[in-house]
């Protein structure tokens, strides 16, 4: 595999803002396995436009993405594609959590939480709490139940499980190690994710 041209660790509970590029590819990896990652981007062009999961599931028909999938902006424009998923149980349904999901569910106050570990990076780039898009969250394990209900339980990850995307635009993107150690949903231990970028899919490569 060629050297990544960009690399960083998101430490367990963190987040971490980076920038890709239109056609670099993107691998979020969960590192010790059984960790969700929430996932967000908004166009470097105009940060106003955003990735959208309601957009996605209205393109794609469907609460799921697969391998070859694009995901898509608020705007309707296709910004990135799955080229190589080792997990293929990933969320596109729920929120990031945020400070009332551990004051008002669990009574806890100052818990770290998704929102925050992604605005954190964000709001270098001007953006505010409001303007940080509703997530991917990969790894995040989410199955509708025959009951039409919907659940959260533990990823199904295991340690090196990654997920590559193909950039199609410029992209200013922010992931949270999500700090979920209440209930299930992180194995309750919270670890962290690994974040590199390839000027050529890395799962295409060569590996001598
Ligand atoms: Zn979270």
């Amino acid at each position: 595999m060629s050297n990544p041209i960009f690399e960083l660790t998101v430490k367990a509970g963190h987040g971490r803002a980076f920038e890709v590029k239109a056609g670099q590819f993107l691998t979020i990896t969960d590192v010790e396995g059984q960790q969700a990652a929430d996932f967000v981007a908004v166009t470097s062009s105009d940060k106003s436009e955003k990735l959208s999961p309601t957009h996605t599931r209205r393109q794609l028909r469907s609460l799921f993405f697969d391998v070859g999938d694009a995901l898509y902006s608020s705007l309707g424009r296709p910004l990135l594609r799955v080229v190589e998923d080792t997990v293929g149980v990933h969320d596109a349904n729920v929120p990031a959590c945020d400070d009332t999901r551990f004051t008002v569910d669990f009574n806890v106050t100052g818990h770290r939480n998704c929102l925050d570990n992604m605005h954190s990076g964000l709001a270098l780039h001007g953006l505010s709490p409001f303007d940080v898009p509703e997530p991917f969250n990969l790894f995040q394990n989410g199955p509708v139940t025959p009951d039409r209900r919907m659940q959260v339980t533990d990823p199904t990850s295991k340690p090196g499980d990654h997920i590559t995307f193909e950039a199609l635009e410029d992209l200013l993107c922010a992931v949270s190690s999500c700090p979920q150690d209440i209930i299930p949903g992180n194995g309750l231990r919270v670890t962290d994710i690994a974040v590199s970028i390839h000027a050529a899919n890395p799962s295409a490569l060569p590996t001598a």
